[in-house]
């Protein structure tokens, strides 16, 4: 083009900036004036309440609420209506509140305390029947994954129709129910993506899932702090969003549970029945009738709207620690909810066109569906829940088993008995020490719990080691055994228990008071205390970070003829060369190890009666732990969040978190050890391996835990073979799979979480701390690892599955695998552990 005719395009050039602008400015009258999505019906409604739009001056929808915007509405409307009550179960990792409305007719004084206290006579006196005033409790929990936004912004218009609508219905459903409107179980993951949705759109939102607003970065909003996934945690209890969640619960015995979440932005919307095959054993099949009356009003209200949906097609109710299941099994109906997800503004795709309040309008249908179905089903509810109750109370009585008697120290016992007590399963502590099976415990190593309580159906399923199932494909873990998932030993007594083994119920102890150290003690050579000990490493690393150099005794130890052995493993705090500190390592041993429950023995010689002196070089020192541990891209988040918590919480062992795309940049070599979680470590490249060699070879330890190994393994790290043992003769089976199976063939295959048993070396000081010689590993992965010709290597191998599906082929493999080893390299070594060590 020569330089007369560019002169001559100007004019053109200025018509089309002109339309560019007025298109822009058309669009941004679009974008902002987009109408609400009417999902509200059209009641009379209580005039000086302010809708959503009103209090925040936006429409639900228009952009991604922060947590404390939504609390702020419910306490706005617990201020402003006599409907409403703001109660704070607890409090987030992150200190934001976990902050809950119960909305019903009966707010005055202490109403809603006494019909709580009246709720208990369901688990105590399932036989009585329902009186004809009894309320319905509907327990509304919405966005346990912190991303799955639509389900959080839901809750002030659902909160804004039960406080404000003067229809008769509603009224009706106020006086006849509580509903308690949980609007975030998971406040920490919330704000982390509507932050993120927030703050990477412009004015005009782009639907392209390839947009950076689609694109969260990792860890992503679904986890909590820790990065855990709160949606497991509803067992084990880990975090204090379900220990608060689970109080409120069980003060309530909700009737009906609802579980609001969103799925990918290619799914309609789902709502249960999930695959009923796939229900856990333990529900009963009348849970599985109300569940569909349900369904029929939910489909009622989208077909009503034109929306797609499913029903039981995917999702299983099996693993008893996730919402919806949970509820199951305790004469409650847990109900999930499954939106197709915009993960920002807007999103288009081969199924949709979804905007975000759309997606918000489908959470709000399906709350008020389930608002009328409840209702409708009240009695039917109500008379379910005691039944369940009463069933449950006869089958411990028909029940051969009369007590689960769990073994082990102090420590774990207590923790056990932590849990069980979050469920509101009574367990006792005999008075004195107990004999079984021709051995003596002492009494606050033992636990007994009575199958005779009325969480006898979850008592079961926490107790009960499952193996065979009706169907063998889960969308989660398959069991969750409780005396494995905390090595306790345990034995079912079938026998009528001693009344002597119920002297004590076990109880919380709330207060604890520090160990007085006599002098005698402070004056002697040092303390120790037995790796058996759930909190040991813990007290280790405190004592650490508080300047006391400890040390590892490599033999049994009996310091006293009459007094304890003190196995392999043993931590000990002498006064050399503790001396300049002693005095206030004294304090520190006394305080915490009261904190923690550990036992901690003094020792007033260096000569023992049996096993090494204390001089002795089986007494090795520990070097000052400073770890690393590798977080980011190419890691997975829960592993990743998991050991950061354990070490954080558990063991108060201070670490540096690295991104993976910063290693290169960090010394190394000023850390005791890096650990490696489960990963792909897809951005790393032979630079990264040969900085990871290095390090080990100049002294230091490389921890890799479970899909780390292959990676180290194909980075030329370690020399161990990670082909699985016999899979390559065993891939073509002689069965042909139709190719409609071959996703159900390939899950009948995978490891979706069960607990094996591994046989340790005892001597091994990767297996200290388990003098029984048996450790349970919980799997959730079917990688497997043949073992090294050096077999000095390895600490744990597989010698069977305790609980949980396994496939025959998988079992066959694991009987040639290794579970704990090590490769010494330089002057350092690499550490392989094929199981995460702390899951859940
Ligand atoms: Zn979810």
């Amino acid at each position: 083009m020569t330089q007369a005719s560019a002169f001559q395009q100007v004019p053109k050039i200025l018509a089309w900036v002109c339309l560019f602008v007025l298109s822009l400015s058309t669009c941004a009258r679009t974008c902002f004036a987009e109408p609400p999505t009417e999902v509200l019906p059209e009641h009379e409604r209580v005039g000086d309440l302010k809708s959503p739009a009103e209090f925040f001056d936006f429409e639900i929808g228009s952009r991604h609420l922060r947590h404390d915007q939504v609390v702020s509405y419910l306490k706005y409307l617990s201020d402003a209506s006599d409907r409403v009550t703001l109660v704070e179960y607890g409090k987030t990792h992150g200190q934001r509140p976990l902050a809950t409305v119960i909305i019903s007719s009966a707010n005055d004084g202490d109403q809603l305390e006494i019909l709580a206290a009246k709720r208990q006579e369901i688990t105590q006196h399932p036989d009585r029947p329902t009186p004809s005033e009894a309320k319905l409790v509907m327990y509304m929990g919405y966005g346990v994954h912190g991303d799955e936004a639509s389900a959080m912004n839901a809750v002030p218009l659902v909160a804004y129709h039960l406080a404000s609508s003067l229809a008769a219905e509603v009224l009706q459903y106020l006086q006849n129910g509580i509903y308690i409107v949980d609007p975030a179980l998971n406040p920490d993951g919330n704000d982390r993506f509507a932050n993120w949705a927030n703050e990477n759109r412009g004015q005009f939102p782009s639907a392209d899932a390839a947009d950076r607003e689609h694109q969260q970065p990792w860890p992503g909003g679904r986890t909590n702090y820790y990065w855990f996934d709160l949606n497991r945690d509803w067992l084990p209890t880990t975090h204090p969003e379900s220990q608060g969640r689970l109080k409120l619960l069980h003060k309530w015995k909700p009737n009906v549970v609802l579980d609001y979440h969103e799925m990918s932005g290619s799914g309609s919307y789902f709502f249960q029945p999930g695959i009923p095959a796939r229900n856990n054993p333990l529900t009963p099949s009348k849970n599985l009738e109300l569940t569909r009356r349900f369904a029929a009003e939910h489909a009622k209200s989208m077909n009503a709207a034109g929306e797609l949906f499913y029903t039981e097609e995917s999702f299983d109710d099996f693993y008893i620690g996730k919402g919806s299941t949970y509820p199951d099994l305790h004469g409650s109906v847990g109900i999930l909810f499954e939106q197709g997800s915009t993960r920002g503004l807007k999103l288009k795709n081969d199924r949709t066109n979804r905007h975000f309040r759309d997606a918000i309008a489908n959470q709000v249908r399906t709350s008020l569906s389930s608002l009328a179905a409840a209702n409708a089903n009240r009695a039917d509810l109500l008379d379910y829940q005691r039944e369940f109750y009463a069933n449950a109370i006869a089958q411990a009585a028909a029940s051969d088993v009369t007590a689960y008697i769990l073994k082990g120290t102090e420590s774990r016992i207590d923790a056990a008995a932590g849990i069980l007590n979050t469920h509101s399963i009574t367990c006792y502590q005999p008075a004195s020490a107990m004999r079984l099976d021709g051995i003596t415990y002492p009494a606050t190593e033992v636990l007994v719990v009575p199958t005779n309580q009325p969480e006898y159906t979850f008592l079961r399923s926490l107790m009960e080691p499952m193996q065979s199932f009706r169907e063998n494909i889960f969308y989660d873990v398959s069991t969750w055994h409780l005396p494995s998932s905390m090595d306790l030993e345990y034995v079912s007594f079938s026998a009528e228990i001693p009344a002597n083994w119920l002297a004590n119920r076990w109880q919380v102890k709330n207060t604890v008071n520090p160990n007085e150290l006599s002098e005698g003690a402070a004056n002697g050579v040092g303390f120790a205390f037995a790796p058996t000990e759930l909190g040991a490493a813990g007290l280790a690393a405190t004592i650490q970070t508080n300047g006391g150099h400890l040390r590892v005794g490599f033999k049994t130890v009996q310091p006293d003829r009459r007094g304890p052995k003190l196995p392999r493993g043993t931590y000990y705090l002498l006064k050399q060369p503790n001396a300049e500190n002693w005095d206030a390592l004294c304090q520190v041993i006394a305080r915490e190890a009261s904190a923690m429950g550990i036992e901690v023995h003094p020792l007033s010689s260096s000569m023992t009666s049996r096993g090494p002196d204390l001089g002795s070089d089986n007494l090795v020192a520990i070097p000052k732990c400073n770890p690393l541990l590798v977080v980011g891209e190419g890691t997975r988040a829960y592993t990743a969040g998991a050991i950061w918590h354990h070490l954080d919480h558990r063991m108060r062992q201070p670490a540096t978190l690295v991104e993976t795309s910063r290693l290169r940049s960090v010394d190394l070599n000023s850390f005791s050890c890096i650990i490696l979680p489960d990963g792909s470590f897809g951005g790393w490249s032979a630079a990264e391996a040969s900085a990871l060699k290095d390090y080990v070879r100049q002294g230091g330890t490389v921890i890799g835990v479970a899909t780390a190994i292959k990676w180290m393994a194909s980075n030329d790290l370690i020399n161990i073979n990670t082909a699985k043992p016999k899979l390559e003769q065993k891939t073509v089976t002689s069965k042909e799979i139709p190719f409609g199976e071959a996703s159900s063939a390939a899950a009948l295959e995978s490891i979706a979480g069960a607990f094996l048993m591994t046989r340790v070396d005892q001597t091994h000081p990767l297996a200290f701390g388990f003098p029984d010689g048996r450790v349970p590993v919980f799997r959730d992965h079917s990688a497997m690892y043949s073992s090294p010709s050096n077999t000095y290597q390895v600490a744990a191998r597989y010698t069977g599955v305790e609980a949980g599906y396994v496939s025959r082929r998988n079992r066959d493999q694991l009987s040639d695998s290794v579970a704990v080893w090590a490769e010494t390299y330089g002057s350092g070594r690499f550490i392989m552990l094929a199981e995460n060590p702390v899951f859940r």
